[in-house]
C-alpha cells in the first residue's frame, strides 16, 4: 500500500510537468496502470518507443492510452508444442495463442517443407514469435519414427512417403559416421536449435536390438556429447526429449541446454538430486510438459497415474529448490500452455507469482535467450498484457485480458475470442 501511494505521488508529479517539452511522434504512454515488477505490482506508467520500453516522462508522448488501473504482466509463452509449422489450421492456431496472451512458442519438431511456405506468418508484431527445431535426431526404430509414420497414414503430411519422412522429419543417427555424414543436411534446413531424443537410455542396448520397442527408444547415450559439441560449435542449442530419470542424467551430463520434458509420462520417475544440482549449475532449462499424464490412456490405471503425479510434484519441487529455471510447455497439439499452467496450478507446487514467471519471463527467455524480453522495464521489448484484475490475488485474472501489446503494437481486439 505504501509503495502504491508513493508511486501515485510520482505519477501526479509527472502530470504536473505535462506540456513542457515537445511530444515525440513515435512515443506512446500507457498510463493508469499497475506494472508487475519482481512479483509485486507497482503503480506507474509505461512509455514505449520504437518497439521498446523507454525511460521517459509520459508527458513527452504523442499519444496516451489510459488503462484504467489494469494489471500489466509480461506475455505468456508455450515452450513445447507442434501445433504451428504447417498451413493446416495455422491462422487459427496463431489467433488462439494471441487470444490467450501467448506471444512466444517453441515448436520442438516440424517438417521444414511444410513450414517454409508459411514462415512469413510468424515473428512479426501481429503474430507469435516462434522457433522451429525441424526434424530431431534419433536411432534406428526410435521415437518419433513410429508416430510420424502413423500421422502420414492419417494424411497429415501431403506429398511425403515413409522414405521421404526420413532425413527430413527425423534423422537416424546410430554412429559418429552417421552424425558426420548427416550433419550438413541437418544444418541445411536451418533449425533454430537441435532436438534430440532420449528414451529409456538405461536400456539402450537391449531396446536397440529388439523391434518390439519400435518408437520406444532413442539415441545411443554415448553419442550425445558429440552431438552437443557439434551443435554448440554451430551456435545452436540442444533440446532433449527425455522419458526416464536416467535420460535426464544423460542429457545434463552431455551438456544439453534445454530438457524438453519432465521424466515419467508412463511410469513414475524421480530425478536424482545431484542431476538437478548439476542442471542448475549449468543453466539447463527444463520444460514442464506435466499435463501429458492427463491423457485418458494414462489416467486409466489410477494407481500408476497417482504415483506419476506424486513423482511430478517431487521433481518440480526438487528442480525449484535446486534453482533450475522452469518453462511452461504442454506438448499437447490440441491445446496450449494454458492447459499446462492450469495443471501445474492444481499440483500446488507454485504460488501465483511463480506461475506467472514459469508461463512468462522464464519461458520466453528459454526460447529466446539473447533477447531482452519478459520484463516491463526500459530497454526491454515492449510487449505486455493488460489484465482486468490482479493475477497475484486470483490467477483467473490471467483469462481477463483487456489489451495485448506486442513489440509496441496494440493487437486488434479481433484476436480476442
Ligand atoms: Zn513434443
Amino acid at each position: 500500500m505504501r509503495i502504491a501511494a508513493i508511486a501515485l505521488a510520482a505519477l501526479s508529479a509527472v502530470y504536473a510537468a505535462r506540456g513542457t517539452g515537445a511530444a515525440r511522434a513515435d512515443r506512446v504512454a500507457f498510463i493508469n496502470a499497475r506494472v508487475l515488477d519482481d512479483s509485486t505490482f507497482v503503480e506507474r506508467a509505461l512509455v514505449v518507443e520504437g518497439g521498446r520500453f523507454v525511460d521517459a516522462d509520459p508527458a513527452t508522448a504523442s499519444r496516451t492510452v489510459d488503462l484504467s488501473g489494469a494489471f500489466l504482466v509480461p506475455p505468456f509463452c508455450e515452450a513445447h508444442n507442434h501445433n504451428l509449422g504447417s498451413a493446416d489450421g495455422n491462422q487459427e492456431a496463431i489467433d488462439r495463442y494471441l487470444s490467450e496472451g501467448i506471444f512466444y512458442v517453441g515448436v520442438l519438431s516440424n517438417l521444414p517443407a511444410l513450414t517454409d511456405p508459411i514462415r512469413h506468418t510468424y515473428n512479426t508484431p501481429r503474430s507469435v514469435d516462434a522457433i522451429f527445431l525441424n526434424g530431431g535426431l534419433t536411432a534406428t526404430g526410435g521415437h518419433p519414427i513410429r508416430l510420424r509414420e502413423s500421422l502420414l497414414e492419417r494424411g497429415l503430411y501431403p506429398g511425403f512417403t515413409r522414405e521421404s519422412l526420413a532425413d527430413h522429419s527425423y534423422f537416424v543417427v546410430d554412429s559418429v559416421t552417421d552424425l558426420n555424414r548427416k550433419w550438413p543436411q541437418i544444418i541445411g534446413f536451418r533449425p533454430d536449435g537441435i532436438k534430440i531424443f532420449l528414451l529409456w537410455s538405461e536400456e539402450f542396448q537391449r531396446r536397440q536390438r529388439d523391434t518390439a520397442y519400435f518408437g520406444q527408444k532413442g539415441l545411443d547415450p554415448t553419442l550425445v556429447p558429440q552431438i552437443v559439441e557439434r551443435a554448440h560449435g554451430q551456435g545452436l542449442r540442444v533440446f532433449a526429449h527425455v522419458e526416464s530419470a536416467h535420460d535426464f542424467h544423460v542429457a545434463v551430463e552431455a551438456g544439453v541446454d534445454v530438457i524438453a520434458h519432465l521424466p515419467g509420462n508412463d511410469a513414475p520417475a524421480r530425478i536424482a538430486a545431484a542431476d538437478a544440482r548439476l542442471a542448475a549449475a549449468r543453466g539447463v532449462r527444463v520444460i514442464t510438459t506435466a499435463v501429458l499424464i492427463e491423457r485418458p490412456a494414462r489416467k486409466r490405471d489410477t494407481t500408476n497415474y497417482l504415483a506419476m503425479r506424486a513423482a511430478q510434484v517431487e521433481n518440480l519441487q526438487l528442480l525449484r529448490q535446486s534453482g533450475v529455471v522452469l518453462a511452461a510447455g504442454s506438448d499437447e497439439t490440441r491445446q496450449t500452455s494454458t492447459a499446462e499452467i492450469d495443471y501445474l496450478r492444481a499440483l500446488g507446487v507454485f504460488n501465483n507469482a511463480a506461475l506467472l514467471d514459469v508461463w512468462g519471463a522464464a519461458c520466453a527467455s528459454t526460447l529466446f535467450p539473447k533477447r531482452k524480453l519478459g520484463k516491463l522495464r526500459p530497454g526491454y521489448e515492449a510487449s505486455f498484457l493488460a489484465l482486468g484484475a490482479d493475477p497475484l490475488a486470483d490467477f483467473a485474472a490471467t483469462r481477463n485480458i483487456r489489451l495485448r501489446v506486442k513489440d509496441g503494437v496494440e493487437l486488434p481486439a479481433a484476436s480476442a475470442r
